[in-house]
């Protein structure tokens, strides 16, 4: 484990950075169990992952009180394999997911906190609702039926580029976005708290424009 020691470092030093309220949300996704088990070490108890495969080995390999995040693209078939456990999911794009995991935190008896996924970004290969489109989405009223999910705030990338005042411009839209969403259809619901964003690169630009949860993997575990 000698050669991880660096993780643990790295952590504390992000941490410290961190103003109050905000989560480190450490992406493990293509790092190995001993990896992760290096941040757990260091007091690092949420963990991120982009696939359902990777979440589901990983969780069962490692210690129950570590909070599992799903960060990725997710297929429907693939659900029911994280719905028993997963503690957010970040990355419904559409009414149709939110449904399907609906159905499967049905089955496993729980209510599964969701973030919606914006597509903010410049580059098109990003996933997404489109602002107006989750707008649109709420408004239909759709998803006030179904109990076996939460919708607790939004998730978001920026685009990838050099150009700090795109990225700020990009992370500051998902804030008005977050404070409309809150304020028409949320307003009595204090779960509705979160904005994910921010990753290695942007994450002090997200932070400054209301990130309550970063998302770091690079920074932590590529040496
Ligand atoms: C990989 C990934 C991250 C972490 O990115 P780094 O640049 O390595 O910090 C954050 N969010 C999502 C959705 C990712 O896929």
């Amino acid at each position: 484990m000698r050669h991880n020691s660096y993780i643990g470092e790295r952590i504390e030093a992000i941490r410290a950075t961190l103003p109050t309220g905000v989560t480190l949300i450490a992406v493990s996704k293509y790092h190995p169990a001993e990896a992760i088990e290096a941040a757990y070490s260091a007091g690092q108890r949420d963990f991120g992952e982009s696939k359902a495969q990777d979440l589901v080995a990983k969780q069962q390999q490692l210690p129950k009180d570590i909070n599992w995040h799903f960060i990725g693209h997710l297929q429907s078939n693939k659900i029911k394999y994280i719905a028993p456990f997963v503690h957010l999911i970040h990355s419904i794009d559409s009414l149709r997911l939110l449904q399907e995991v609906n159905k499967q935190g049905a089955k496993v008896n729980r209510r599964i906190p969701c973030l919606l996924q914006i597509h903010i970004a410049q580059e098109e290969t990003k996933f997404g609702f489109l602002p107006a489109e989750c707008m649109a989405m709420l408004e239909e009223g759709i998803w006030r039926e179904l109990e076996n999910v939460e919708i607790r705030g939004v998730m978001c990338m920026a685009s990838n580029t050099d150009n700090e005042q795109q990225i700020e411009n990009e992370f500051a839209a998902v804030k008005r976005l977050f404070d409309e969403m809150k304020e028409r259809f949320f307003a009595d619901n204090d779960n509705f708290s979160i904005i994910s964003a921010g990753m290695s690169d942007d994450h002090q630009i997200a932070i400054k424009h209301g990130s309550t949860h970063i998302r770091i993997g690079s920074s932590i575990f590529v040496e």
